[in-house]
């Protein structure tokens, strides 16, 4: 043994030293800090609508990140104030009324503090007997009582989107391979007696490419398929494409059907998907990200998206979002599996020190760490628990046919004005449009023109403060995109909106 990793003799140790621990000295003093933080974060949330909806930071604030680590501690006094200082000026901006990029939810007061308590009780849930997996259990019950997915499907609560993709693809991968015969968990893809292969639209979500590329099965094995107009998958290129890979050897194995396309919202034909991989035995995955939840509003809905939502309940696996259209604080998505031993068998591994007893913390027999990858799992359950509790999912679906009808709103101020153009159709929550000139017939600016002037529209909304949409490319257009998953926005907002696009619009144009 060497002297530089000797013990401590119990000489050395001196008897009456107190241990450290990092539980406060002074337990009322950190009580008044927690009062006043709660105060605080209840003042910036009320007071909200009153700040921009963004700014940028400026090269001192991101130059404070720069210091390096503390050897010694200031307190909690002082750490709180640093973030007062440093963190809290700068928001992403997606609590704001008027936050509408990308798909980001707003999240909820008491969902903020349904997280200080799930810190608190800390537990991890990984497994065992203690109540934290009843939540989640419940939770992941409640959201197939409310999406019409059979009871008994398994379920998970994850990260969010891309991780609800993954799991549920990796479920599908394994599922069909032992079709053929093969333990793809034991001989890896290369097991297979031929290359599997993965249908959906090129209107995807990126985290699908993703998922394929991380399950080995490479991008190439994911096909891309053309869209129609309206950007819902093309069934028949898909029919084609399944009997071309067959006649070439290929092992056609899972379509990804969408519920809402992250670029425009478009709803897959999901009855024709489900009744194409029923007839073709391919497990049928749809991503339902904030979509699916478009399904607790049917009202709110035209009648196709009604009934291509009305089916979710025939997919294998579906994976949607609570952070976004259900306005959970980051983060919480869930999977649903309609076969839970596939879903058991994808994923359960049991070492020795994991291995059940009969009573005691570990004598569960099923864990939930056994149906997705993650051992350690915090409590998100907890938010989601207390926040359908605290408002009844009847509510939820109010805000969502609400976010429905403002996307409609906003569309009919984008058709009835003369200077914008609606790029795309809106049937959900989701708005594609641009600036277009003065009159829409005035065709002196050609579309890389337009493309640059849109391109400068949104970098001013965002940068003066008024709203965050974000952008994206509707048939080669560079488009500004508005995704409404947002509790606090008012009519007001869009009004607003469409008066500072037409006016920068004006404004860059000359
Ligand atoms: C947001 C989104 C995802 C990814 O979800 P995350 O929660 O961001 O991981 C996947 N698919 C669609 C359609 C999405 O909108």
């Amino acid at each position: 043994m060497t002297t530089s990793t000797r013990h401590r003799s119990p000489e050395e140790l001196a008897p009456a030293a107190p241990e450290l621990t990092l539980d406060p000295q002074d337990w009322d003093e950190l009580r008044l800090l927690g009062h006043r933080m709660v105060d605080d974060m209840l003042d910036w949330l009320r007071t909200v609508r009153e700040r921009p909806t963004w700014q940028p930071m400026p090269p001192d604030a991101r130059a404070a990140f720069d210091a390096p680590v503390p050897r010694a501690g200031v307190g909690a006094a002082a750490a709180y104030q640093a973030f007062v200082e440093q963190v809290l000026p700068y928001p992403m901006g997606n609590v704001h009324p008027r936050f509408w990029g990308w798909v980001i939810g707003t999240g909820t007061p008491f969902g903020a503090m349904a997280d200080m308590l799930a810190a608190t009780m800390n537990p991890n849930v990984g497994g065992m007997q203690h109540a934290a997996p009843f939540v989640e259990t419940q939770v992941v019950n409640w959201c197939k009582e409310m999406l019409g997915y059979p009871a008994e499907a398994s379920g998970l609560l994850v990260t969010g989107g891309s991780m609800a993709n993954l799991v549920g693809l990796a479920v599908a991968r394994s599922w069909a391979a032992e079709r053929l015969g093969v333990d793809v968990r034991r001989a890896g893809v290369r097991g297979t007696p031929a290359p599997m292969v993965a249908y959906t639209s090129r209107e995807a979500h990126s985290s699908v490419q993703k998922g394929v590329e991380l399950l080995g099965l490479g991008s190439e094995a994911l096909r891309s398929l053309p869209v129609h107009d309206d950007f819902t998958l093309d069934v028949a290129a898909l029919e084609r494409a399944i009997a071309e890979d067959r006649a070439a050897g290929l092992h056609p194995f899972c379509v990804i059907g969408n519920a809402g396309t992250v670029n425009t919202g478009a709803v897959d034909d999901l009855p024709a998907l489900a009744a194409l991989c029923a007839r073709e035995q391919l497990w049928f995955h749809v991503d339902g990200a904030f979509g699916a939840l478009a399904a607790l509003a049917p009202d709110a809905l035209a009648p196709a998206e009604r009934a291509r939502l009305a089916v979710l309940a025939q997919a294998d696996s579906l994976a949607f979002d609570l952070h976004k259209w259900m306005y959970m604080p980051y983060d919480v998505g869930c999977t649903l599996v309609r076969h839970p031993q596939a879903h058991h068998g994808t994923f359960a591994i049991t070492p020795d020190y994991l291995a059940r007893v009969e009573g005691g913390l570990a004598s569960d027999a099923r864990w939930l760490s056994e149906y997705g990858v993650e051992l350690s799992r915090g409590f998100r359950a907890l938010k989601v628990w207390l926040s359908l509790r605290e408002h009844g999912v009847d509510r939820y679906a109010q805000l969502i046919a609400q976010n429905v009808d403002q996307a409609a709103y906003l569309s009919r101020l984008v058709d009835a004005a003369p200077d914008l153009e609606r790029l795309a159709p809106t049937p959900l929550n989701i708005v594609c449009f641009r600036w277009r000139a003065a009159d829409r017939d005035d065709a002196t600016l050609d579309d890389a023109t337009l493309d640059d002037v849109n391109r400068r529209i949104l970098v001013a909304l965002q940068e003066r403060g008024l709203a965050v949409p974000s952008n994206t490319v509707v048939n080669g257009r560079f488009a500004l995109r508005v995704a409404i998953v947002n509790h606090r926005t008012r009519r007001e907002d869009l009004d607003l909106l469409v008066r500072e696009v037409q006016a920068i619009g004006a404004e860059v144009a000359r």
